[in-house]
């Protein structure tokens, strides 16, 4: 599973206070890479890296090459034309000569840039393929193209780049429809979806509790009128891009950390030989175990998002190494699990007896690759495998040189000076959010989703419907309550008393105002998280108005949020945390109803207009992605690799251009024309 930051989620507004240290200060990093279409990309940092030894740097380059070596893999599973597409597109505007100020030629930059990101035609979110702004014409008469022999390959191409009709959508989930037919991607041919659903259902076990990932890794077809399964693996199906990658895990081997790690590496190196997945499953053990190695990584077919069945894995791979300082964080709050539970507001009946924390480690990303790159989840959690998960754990993780590179590119966006009220909020902002930020989601994950218990014969699904609103809400205002606390300070996770206000301000102004940005006009609120937001932001703001607690102020017809009372806000907070505990706890469906359908559902339709009108006038991209920085072996006189150094400079399209030359594994047509 991955956690993304919702499209046009530009809502952190930050930052110069890094929890995990020594990042550079935002006005020396070069955050912005490039922005075209509906897309930004960024530049991410991997700070500490010099805090390494050369061993873990040595491991973690030969891991990065690993990572590299899929690159192909992803784009041929994406379409079976994506690979040839982007020969052409790179090498007509590679070769190009003529007027870089063509309409033709500034729409090839833009189409090149997008495919780029998409990893193929079709767009990495919304699954629609890319509309190309030059013509076929043009892009027909230029000089790469008429230097080719065989136009033969190259028309082949231009129905699936420039008709709408042909292969329109990467994924269709449409109910109704075959779903394999009518997905242009490139994980099944010439089988339909009731051929593929009978096929697995004749393999699967019921009765097996240790069950495979059926269909992770493989390209279902028919040969001789059979359905049959394509393997990914060394001899089979992607052979070139996976002997590439074996031979760099291979070269990581001897520089693992200890023998644990060791074992995880030789494990997947066996996996990609085989294709067997129940060598996969061991590897997948092994590596959920390991939690204490520093450097991780994930190298493989991991999430089966790009499949309408959900079934074949996309390639993908993250190389990281423990945050030690930000896991510090996570830990503390996690020990003292029992004293945040024995202190809350709520009423001491529906509190737990004994609560342990759960604890999730914070990483730093030093290469994305495939399916997390440009595009990248800012947390994961891993393995898929349900009875892995129950039986041998998770890793769940934060990046957060990811969630930093985010945070510090939104500012000076202007979001800020739009929609805070006065300097000094803003202020307090630049100074606290990040850390506030991240401390809300620590407390939010760690513990307040784990406390409180339900009266003994209450139904956990009394809530029905609502019940995941609530529940988000119920986590929110626990970690909430507890960012105000003293004991934050006393535990050394903050260093201001004031600091909490940096969080709550923009809560409360996220909640009432700027997460509508996400809402078409004339639409209620859907989504629970959502929900919980405005239900929290407006039930304070409600019960906050005999003491004037919170207002909506105008200025020149725009409208602001100002907290006159913080200490009020908290004791609200706290009211409604118990009372939210105690609809869930009593499982009263009629309270938790009316909180919801009070205060959570409906917009005020004028102060949504302008929100997005205001929202609209900053031209943020609702997408953002990264470049890799750029990692260099140091080489002693004989040639052999001593050390690692890594750059940042580099921008996007030197970078894909980059990766297309180096680590080109696939031929142009893969899996046939
Ligand atoms: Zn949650």
């Amino acid at each position: 599973m991955k956690l993304f930051i919702p499209a046009m989620a530009a809502l952190a507004i930050t930052a110069s206070c890094a929890s995990g240290g020594k990042t550079t200060e935002a006005d020396e990093f070069d955050y912005t890479a490039d922005r075209f279409a509906d897309i930004e990309v960024l530049r991410y940092q991997v700070p500490a890296f010099e805090e390494l030894t050369p061993q873990q740097r040595i491991f973690i380059y030969y891991l990065t090459e690993a990572a590299l070596a899929g690159r192909d893999i992803l784009w041929d599973q994406n379409g079976k034309y994506n690979l040839a597409i982007r020969d052409l597109i790179e090498g007509v505007y590679t070769s190009y000569n003529g007027d870089r100020e063509d309409p033709n030629f500034k729409a090839l930059e833009t189409y090149l840039k997008q495919i780029e990101f998409a990893n193929g035609i079709h767009h990495h979110y919304s699954m629609d393929k890319f509309k190309p702004g030059f013509t076929k014409e043009w892009l027909m008469g230029q000089e790469w193209v008429l230097k080719q022999g065989n136009l033969a390959d190259i028309e082949v191409l231009l129905p699936v780049i420039f008709d709408p009709a042909v292969m329109p959508k990467r994924v269709n989930q449409a109910e109704g429809q075959d779903l394999i037919l009518t997905s242009a991607n490139n994980l099944y041919d010439g089988v339909n979806q009731a051929e593929v659903e009978a096929y697995f259902n004749a393999l699967k076990d019921t009765t097996d509790i240790t069950p495979v990932s059926w269909g992770l890794n493989t390209r279902v077809v028919k040969e001789n009128g059979k359905v049959t399964e394509q393997v990914y693996k060394v001899g089979g199906l992607y052979t070139q891009a996976i002997e590439r990658i074996v031979e760099n895990l291979e070269k990581a081997l001897p520089y693992a950390e200890n023998d644990a790690q060791k074992d995880i590496v030789a494990k997947l190196i066996a996996y990609y030989r085989s294709g067997d997945l129940k060598d996969f499953d061991a590897y997948s053990i092994a590596w959920a175990e390991d939690t204490k190695s520093q450097v991780d990584f994930i190298n493989g077919f991991i999430e089966d998002y790009g499949d309408p069945l959900g079934m074949t894995g996309a390639y993908e791979s993250i190389v990281n190494f423990k945050n030690n300082e930000a896991s510090h964080r996570t830990e503390v709050i996690a020990g003292n699990a029992a004293w945040f539970e024995a202190n809350s507001p709520v009423d001491p009946r529906f509190r737990k007896d004994e609560v342990k924390g759960v604890s999730a480690k914070v990483i730093t990303a030093a290469i994305l690759s495939g399916d997390a790159y440009p595009a990248t989840p800012i947390g994961i959690n891993l393995p898929n495998s349900n009875w892995i998960r129950t039986a041998h754990g998770s890793k769940s993780v934060t990046l957060e040189n990811i969630t930093d590179a985010y945070d510090k590119a939104a500012h000076g966006n202007g979001f800020n000076e739009e929609f805070v009220i006065d300097e000094e909020t803003a202020k307090l902002m630049d100074d606290y959010l990040f850390i506030t930020d991240n401390l809300h989601t620590d407390l939010h994950e760690c513990l307040g989703h784990a406390s409180g218990r339900l009266l003994p014969g209450v139904d956990p699904g009394a809530l029905k419907a609502h019940g995941s609103t609530l529940e988000e809400a119920r986590a929110d205002l626990f970690a909430l309550y507890y960012l105000a606390d003293p004991k934050l300070l006393e535990l050394g996770l903050l260093d201001n008393p004031d600091a909490y206000k940096a969080e709550y301000y923009k809560y409360i102004l996220n909640g009432l105002m700027t997460q509508l940005t996400r809402v078409e006009p004339g639409k209620d609120i859907e989504e629970a998280h959502m929900r919980n937001r405005q239900l929290i932001a407006k039930w304070v703001y409600e019960k906050g108005k005999a003491d004037n607690v919170i207002e909506l102020v105008k200025r020149d017809g725009k409208t602001f949020v100002k907290i006159n009372d913080y200490g009020k806000m908290r004791q609200l907070i706290g009211q409604l945390l118990a009372e939210v505990q105690r609809i869930k706890s009593e499982g009263d469906y009629a309270a938790g109803a009316a909180l919801v359908e009070n205060y959570a559902v409906k917009v005020d339709p004028e102060l949504h207009k302008e929100v997005l009108d205001r929202y609209a006038k900053l031209d943020i991209a609702p997408y953002k992605g990264f470049v890799n920085p750029s990692y260099t072996p140091v080489l002693d006189k004989d040639g052999n690799i001593t050390d690692v150094t890594v750059t940042y400079g580099e921008d996007y399209l030197p970078q894909v251009l980059r990766y297309s030359r180096d680590y080109r594994t696939l031929p142009a047509f893969a899996t046939g024309k």
